[in-house]
């Protein structure tokens, strides 16, 4: 176990923009205003004060419960062993047991990973999914990596924490940079360590499964219609029909394209594109089916117009996709931007350039608080990450107890029960914003909150 450092906040950063510095200082948690994990409590404290929560139920979501930290070795295909870095940060399981996403990235940093452990505990309460939150991530380059390194790098990640997960201690799922193959291997790994009379059982230690594996139907387009869920849910009641409605989508891989395929099929026109291979635009709507098949080949959605450019398939053709600038991608017209790509993403900078009426955060924690400050003075509507994209750990659930009783749900199951989970913790979230007066994050946190509250004015602490 390791604990984040801890340093003496200094008198500048005491005055800084945080509105929780008094339990900041108690906890002795330093004051960085850029830092994520800081952010995003900040933000959750809030809220936590407008709902008169008790203190200690504050002090105990500001940290953790648990912060894993593990170092693990994996010979590369030269014949080499290279050490890899991995986190397992469990927030809180007031609720349920812990839960969320595993990602493989170059950037991973036990803060970061503390910030997305601590929106898990805010999701899955939003959604009513009987969770608490979690989150993991092993500092690597999946790109870089072939097939043999990435389960070899699988496997020796999952069997470093498989003391702290179980299908009733704490549930992995995909994440950025991770798919259902790498839970194929988790499953399989964790399966093997568990013996044979509870191998049935163990199957549930991890969601986002192959469906032939004890995955769900649904599960892998799950986040992005959960987006296209309280999109739907919300923008026509602010003057804003899907039908005809323009959009654009940050980020291409899990969320962004299911978002944009979804969204697409209920007569909105995705009309911009941009990921960290470039940005496109073509103002009658990309075919974002075809545009999902040109990333599967090449890694990206820049060159689309090129290598699509003549071909006419389903409703569209690709004649008018030109590439474009990132700015210009930020400031193409749109009714709905979607980040769907990674934390921190909107800054003041791209605020200011952003023409949107709606953002709807596909991905998790995409916009800074200042980002946020600039986007709310513009009159931008931000429909929070927690609960745009719920839909992910919702089927989680749903595969969870399709394992856990051995049964098959079929599709239509999934998506009606997605939708109702969905348009429920939209609703509990505008009844907060009207109720309380405040903003939707802060809303959302307020009704992700009122459960936990409860329930820990329940049970108390133990002794
Ligand atoms: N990684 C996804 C998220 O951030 C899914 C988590 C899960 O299914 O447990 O919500």
């Amino acid at each position: 176990m390791t604990k984040a450092t801890i340093e003496a906040p200094s008198q500048a950063a005491t005055q800084s923009a945080f509105r929780s510095s008094s339990i900041f200082n108690e906890l002795g948690m330093k004051q960085d205003p850029d830092n994520l994990y800081l952010q995003t409590i900040d933000a959750v404290l809030t809220a936590a004060e407008i709902l008169e929560l008790p203190h200690h139920v504050k002090i105990i979501l500001a940290q953790p419960k648990n912060e894993i930290m593990v170092h693990f070795p994996v010979m590369m295909n030269d014949g080499k062993y290279h050490l890899f870095k991995g986190y397992r940060v469990q927030h809180n399981n007031a609720l349920g047991p812990y839960k969320g996403g595993i990602r493989f990235h170059h950037d991973v940093s036990l803060d970061d990973v503390k910030a997305l452990a601590l929106l898990m505990t805010m999701k899955c309460s939003l959604a009513r999914v009987p969770f608490g939150g979690g989150k993991g991530g092993v500092k690597c380059d999946p790109r870089s990596l072939d097939n043999d390194e990435l389960m070899r790098v699988s496997r020796r990640f999952i069997t470093a924490i498989s003391r702290h997960i179980g299908p009733d201690i704490d549930i992995p799922a995909p994440d950025v940079g991770t798919n259902a193959q790498i839970m194929a291997w988790f499953a399989d790994t964790y399966q093997g360590m568990a013996g044979s009379s509870s191998r049935n059982d163990a199957l549930g230690v991890v969601t986002g499964k192959p469906v032939d594996m004890g995955g769900s139907l649904g599960r892998e387009k799950a986040t992005g219609q959960g987006v296209v869920d309280v999109v739907s849910e919300i923008l026509p009641s602010m003057g804003l029909p899907l039908k005809g409605l323009k959009v654009s989508v940050q980020g291409f891989g899990n969320v962004g394209s299911w978002s944009g395929r979804l969204i697409e099929e209920l007569g909105a026109k995705v009309v911009a594109v941009m990921d960290h291979t470039g940005a496109i635009r073509n103002d009658e709507g990309l075919n974002t089916e075809v545009l999902a098949m040109h990333v599967a080949e090449t890694g990206g959605v820049a060159g689309f117009g090129a290598s699509h450019g003549a071909t006419q398939t389903g409703k569209h053709t690709q004649e008018g996709a030109q590439a474009i600038s990132i700015e210009d991608f930020y400031r193409t017209p749109v009714d709905l931007l979607i980040p769907a790509a990674l934390e921190q993403m909107i800054t003041p900078e791209n605020a200011d350039w952003i023409d949107a009426k709606v953002i709807a955060e596909g991905a998790n924690a995409p916009t800074t608080p200042a980002g946020e400050r600039r986007l709310l003075e513009r009159g931008i509507e931000i429909l929070p990450a927690i609960l745009c994209n719920a839909g992910g750990v919702t089927v989680s659930y749903f595969e969870w107890v399709q394992n856990k009783t051995s049964t098959y749900w079929d599709v239509e199951k999934v998506d009606a029960d997605l939708n109702r989970h969905m348009v429920m913790a939209a609703r509990r979230t505008q009844l907060a914003k009207q109720r309380y007066e405040v903003d939707l994050r802060t809303a959302a946190y307020i009704a992700a909150l009122e459960q936990i509250g409860k329930v820990y004015a329940m049970r108390g602490i133990f002794p």
